[in-house]
């Protein structure tokens, strides 16, 4: 599972080393369902589409990348209860990307998410920080800036 603000390279990182059918985006369930990838009025069906499409793949034992900010307890918990019952292995990777660093890239990519939310973020980060150890997932990392060129290797 995925983990961190907006801009803070979660979707480019995955895009590098995951073939895209593994990848479950929360972004892209929202463009299924609305084709726009920004609109946060149908969050709902959204979320009810990226939970859907993990447990078909993990029913299937299908390896699997969640790719969302996830920066909500809550919201991890429910991933880790879901991939634990199906026997999965839980790796959290939290990118933990300064907010100026989030700034800057949201500023120049091609879809752009308001900025005061990336501060919002930030502090939210700040929690998941604090709560990832303790919420049961069998393998936590923190991502800094300079871990770009991090190697994921994936046991079958
Ligand atoms: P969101 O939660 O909004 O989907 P994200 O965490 O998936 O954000 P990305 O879309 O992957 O963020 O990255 C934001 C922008 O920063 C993109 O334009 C991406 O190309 C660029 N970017 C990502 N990682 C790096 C990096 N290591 N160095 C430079 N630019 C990067
Ligand atoms: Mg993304």
């Amino acid at each position: 599972m995925l983990c961190g603000p907006a801009g803070s390279g979660k979707s480019a990182f995955a895009a590098q080393r995951f073939t895209p059918t593994s990848i479950v985006s929360s972004d892209y369930c929202r463009a299924l369902i609305c084709d726009d990838e920004n609109n946060q009025q149908v969050n709902r069906d959204t979320f009810d589409l990226f939970y859907f499409i993990i447990q078909k793949r993990m029913y299937l034992g299908r390896f699997t990348v969640a790719d969302s900010t996830a920066l909500h307890s809550a919201t991890r918990r429910r991933l880790r209860a879901q991939s634990r019952q199906s026997g999965y292995y839980g790796c959290l990777l939290i990118f933990n990307t300064p907010p100026e660093i989030c700034l800057a890239r949201n500023s120049l990519r091609s879809r752009n998410v308001e900025e005061q939310v990336i501060p919002y973020h930030a502090g939210l980060l700040q929690q998941t920080l604090l709560d990832a150890p303790s919420e049961g997932w069998d393998q936590v990392h923190v991502s800094g800036i300079d871990d770009t060129d991090a190697l994921i290797e994936v046991e079958p």
